[in-house]
């Protein structure tokens, strides 16, 4: 390739470039250039290439130096043979992850190793009710575990015997395979098909475990679920996930919270809502009511002339804070008039002896007369009041 053009053209940046204003170059460009953005586009990707290329070498200090020192000359004649450029060396993984990370939806995903990795973690949902995840619950809960087993120690070979290296991937757990594309001669990592990426095969299983390594057992876990969970939150439990692979640690047990509904009591983050029902007299006459809290019931002093729909706040009988116990929402009470809607005679004359005497003679029709104007019927008009309850336990 006789008139490739220089790699810091190529980026639009200066030979005295710094490595964060080679990769921001790069980005840009392959940004836009990039295949997947100009489906066909044979120029662009001719441009993706070349300005890929410009990165791998100019982000590479060792590489830089050398290009510096002997310009293309320097990587001529390699493993790549003519034309193209070796990506052979590079995990372009590792440059689209670092550069993209969300753009391309993250970095490609890895060969599996058989180094000591983390196990996976393990979901699993627990119910509790509505007070419990107010004040914070103790549960406990079944679930299938796998431990190593005891006969081989995890290494899944009958005993007596030992795993072998596997003759694929000599022990690596990975083969490499190249593959000509876009990129020129991309090496592609994979888990090894006959070990599974473990790096050994069985030779003869272990008769307890199957060869897995592991036995898996019925274990009771007890899950404490901190006050102030809501529904959908989860707990995490260490090391109560799948085994760790080759040494690793053990992953973690996941524990959503599924909080089921209550008949009284209702929540919005740490604020805590439910309706009370007043009778008319005590709206209207004032007096104490019993109104239910997550603590218990408290009175609550109604002032005379309260109207229906009015809500009151009982200030720190809401919700915990889950980083603090002692930090809590409000609750709010809505309070409803209630209107009889079975009276007997007696009840109904002594309405209407009071509908007179609050609003003057009616006709003998006043029943009809109950749903005028003048009546009481308000809608909640007042102001929110503030809660000034005497709250007892
Ligand atoms: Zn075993
Ligand atoms: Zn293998």
């Amino acid at each position: 390739m006789a008139d490739k053009r220089d790699y810091y053209e190529v980026l639009g940046v200066g030979k005295n470039a710094s490595e964060s204003e080679i990769k921001s170059a790069y980005r840009k460009l392959a940004k836009k250039y990039h295949p997947d953005m100009n489906p066909g586009d044979k120029e662009a990707e001719v441009k993706f290439k070349e300005a890929s290329e410009a990165y791998a070498i100019l982000s590479d200090a060792d590489k830089r130096r050398q290009y510096d020192q002997f310009g293309h000359a320097a990587f001529e004649g390699g493993a790549g043979g003519a034309g193209g450029f070796d990506f052979s060396g590079m995990d372009m993984g590792d440059i689209f992850g670092d550069l993209f990370g969300d753009f391309f939806g993250g970095g490609r995903s890895r060969g599996r190793s058989n180094g000591p990795m983390k196990g996976q973690n393990i979901r699993t949902a627990v119910r509790i009710n509505f007070k419990e995840a107010c004040f914070g619950v103790e549960k406990e809960i079944d679930i299938v575990l796998k431990d190593e087993c005891n006969s081989c120690h995890g290494s899944g070979a009958k005993a007596g015997t030992s795993p072998q290296t596997c003759s694929k991937c000599g022990g690596k757990g990975q083969v490499v395979f190249t593959q000509q594309s876009l990129f020129g001669v991309v090496r592609n990592v994979q888990s090894c098909p006959d070990c599974h990426g473990t790096g050994k095969i069985i030779k003869e299983r272990c008769p307890d475990c199957n060869g897995s390594g592991f036995i898996s057992k019925k274990k009771n876990i007890a899950v404490s679920i901190p006050a102030g969970i809501d529904n959908g939150q989860c707990v995490r439990i260490r090391d109560k996930g799948e085994p760790g692979i080759n040494g690793g640690e053990r992953g973690d047990l996941l524990v959503e919270v599924i909080v089921g509904n209550d008949p009284i009591f209702k929540r919005q983050d740490r604020d805590i809502y439910s309706t009370v029902s007043m009778t008319f007299a005590q709206a209207a006459l004032g007096g104490d009511i019993r109104v239910k809290t997550i603590d218990g019931e408290v009175i609550y002093n109604i002032k005379p002339g309260t109207q229906t729909d009015t809500r009151v706040r009982l200030r720190g009988k809401g919700v915990p804070s889950l980083r603090n116990k002692s930090v809590r929402g409000d609750h709010y009470v809505t309070l409803v008039v209630q209107v009889p809607t079975k009276m007997n005679n007696e009840q109904k004359d002594l309405l209407k002896e009071f509908d007179k005497a609050m609003y003057g003679a009616a006709e003998e029709s006043s029943e009809a007369a109950e749903g005028s104007e003048e009546n009481v019927g308000s809608n909640g008009s007042k102001p929110k009041k503030k809660g000034f309850g005497k709250h007892k336990k």
